[in-house]
């Protein structure tokens, strides 16, 4: 398709799915044909239908970045940089968005959330059929709780110390992360993603200014992130929790929580104070209850889930309950110490205890899930005690955030090829030195290859079982009878 012949298209399309006004047809088509230094527009017709039927751009954008890298000699980068410029250039202004967005609202918060959502996706700032090609499974377990199992094929993998280091910088830069309202309209750069097609909607939670945008990741149905309007850093507190039940009275259709406010134990940006959610129902929400505790107040139950890290669900009709019921367990949880479980909440480190809270409404019933979190590191256990524990480091390493807490594993895209690889080797039945000599970074793969070879297993059987693993080590209080009474003994202090 010719440059000509995609600007065109481009402009059809913008009519027929991004609410482009057909009385701005000139002008836009004038807009890119000087930023493509063309000199005509295409002179054949476009069928309405055939933008029409098109439920993503892909075919307008790979036609732009084809054009810029052979024509302009761009690299891949800038060509698609300019790709998403044309989108953002095509899209309804960010007041406009707000605007419908808030009319929607009025009526059916449901309907503004999918309004959003599908723009998002007709404007690629979520690249659908990338998206698409991640993998994900069900994994099912004798012993316990299924969980939810992704490889997610567009995300880069994060190092726990960068994060770390993270949290601490200094603002620099602009943006000064990638989550700041100041992202809307970006151009990017090579280490800054383009965003000039991201449109956020301003939304008030607790008397404070915060906007709902989309990831472009979409980690599962409608992942939304919603920030803060200023750059500050994370933090778990009773404002932090009404502003979570304020969300779900706007948007009930929707689950939130926050990522823990410490590195390890916490999401991949701390240095901005956010929540993420979506209309997806997790495995910690299916999970039923192991025991119910005594909670104060009149209509409030406090139960512990039969789940594999340490979750308080407390729950009923009355959102002041459970937020002054939740609060209490925070604070006091920060400040516990259960030495013989290895829990210290504090030394000369610093803070080690936090939760990940997790909120949402069923019917006139509130439900907030909070995960007792603990990011010490020992001599035995460098990255964390209850993180990952290190034979499982090949498949996951990176800090263990609330989507996975929640039970939904986000796992590096290398898993796939790795996979592939210990697939091969099985199937030659190599040795282990055989299988290194082919590729070297199987090397810490041996007991996945064992597992394998010896079992039968397949490569998505045994990263289910280490996956069930690992949310064991994240637990602060084991399911054994003496890990539950001590959680046990932990929350009848906390609410006396
Ligand atoms: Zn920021």
């Amino acid at each position: 398709m010719s440059i000509e012949e995609t600007i065109a298209l481009a402009i059809v399309y913008a009519e027929r799915h991004l609410g482009l006004d057909k009385d701005d047809e000139t002008y836009f088509t004038n807009l890119l044909l000087g930023h493509f230094g063309l000199t005509a527009p295409y002179e054949g017709p476009i069928d309405p239908a055939r933008a029409e039927k098109m439920e993503v751009p892909d075919e307008i954008v790979d036609s732009i970045v084809d054009f810029d890298v052979k024509v302009r000699l761009m690299d891949i980068g800038e060509a698609t940089r300019d790709a998403t410029w044309v989108m953002g250039v095509l899209s309804p202004r960010p007041s406009q968005v707000s605007r419908v967005f808030a009319y929607l609202k009025a009526n059916s918060s449901a309907k503004a959330t999918e309004y959003l959502y599908d723009l998002m996706v007709k404007n690629d700032y979520i690249q659908k059929s990338k998206v698409d090609k991640n993998l994900r499974w069900v994994a099912s377990y004798q012993d316990g709780p299924a969980l939810e199992i992704s490889i997610n094929l567009s995300k880069p993998e994060k190092d726990n110390k960068d994060i770390a280091k993270l949290a601490h910088a200094a603002p620099s830069g602009y943006p000064a992360c990638f989550l700041c309202k100041e992202n809307v309209g970006f151009a990017g750069s090579a280490t800054h993603p383009a965003r000039e097609n991201i449109r956020v909607v301003p939304v008030r939670l607790d008397g404070g200014q915060w906007y709902l945008q989309y990831s472009p990741y979409v980690y599962y149905s409608r992942h939304c992130i919603v920030f803060y309007e200023k750059h500050v850093p994370m933090a778990i507190n009773p404002h932090i929790l009404r502003c979570l039940f304020d969300f779900v009275d706007q948007f009930p259709h929707f689950f939130i929580g926050s990522n823990s406010d410490l590195p390890i134990v916490g999401g991949s940006i701390l240095n901005h104070e956010h929540f993420q959610g979506g209309g997806h129902e997790m495995p910690i929400m299916k999970s039923k209850v192991r025991a119910f505790l005594p909670a104060p107040g009149k209509s409030t139950s406090l139960a512990v889930l039969d789940f594999y890290d340490t979750v308080l669900k407390v729950y009923g009709p009355s959102r002041e309950e459970i937020v002054s019921i939740g609060s209490q367990l925070i604070a006091k949880w920060r400040a516990y110490d259960d030495p013989k479980r290895g829990i210290l909440s504090h030394d000369g480190e610093g803070l080690h205890s936090t939760v990940t809270p997790i909120v949402r409404k069923v019917g006139d019933t509130y439900e907030l899930y909070l995960i007792l979190r603990n990011n010490r590191c020992t001599k035995e256990f460098p990255d964390g005690l209850f993180h990952a524990h290190p034979e499982y480091h090949y498949v996951k390493k990176e800090g263990i955030g609330l989507i996975e807490a929640a039970g939904l594993f986000i796992l590096p895209s290398r898993l796939l090829r790795q996979g592939k690889e210990a697939e091969e080797c099985v199937e030659k039945k190599l040795s282990f030195e055989e299988c290194l000599a082919l590729y070297p970074d199987l090397k810490p793969f041996a007991p996945m290859l064992r597992d394998m070879k010896e079992n039968g297993a397949s490569v998505r059987q045994h990263l289910s079982e280490v996956c069930q693993r690992i949310l064991r080590n994240v637990g602060v209080y084991k399911d054994t009878p003496d890990g539950q009474e001590a959680l046990r003994l932990f929350v009848k202090g906390a609410l006396e």
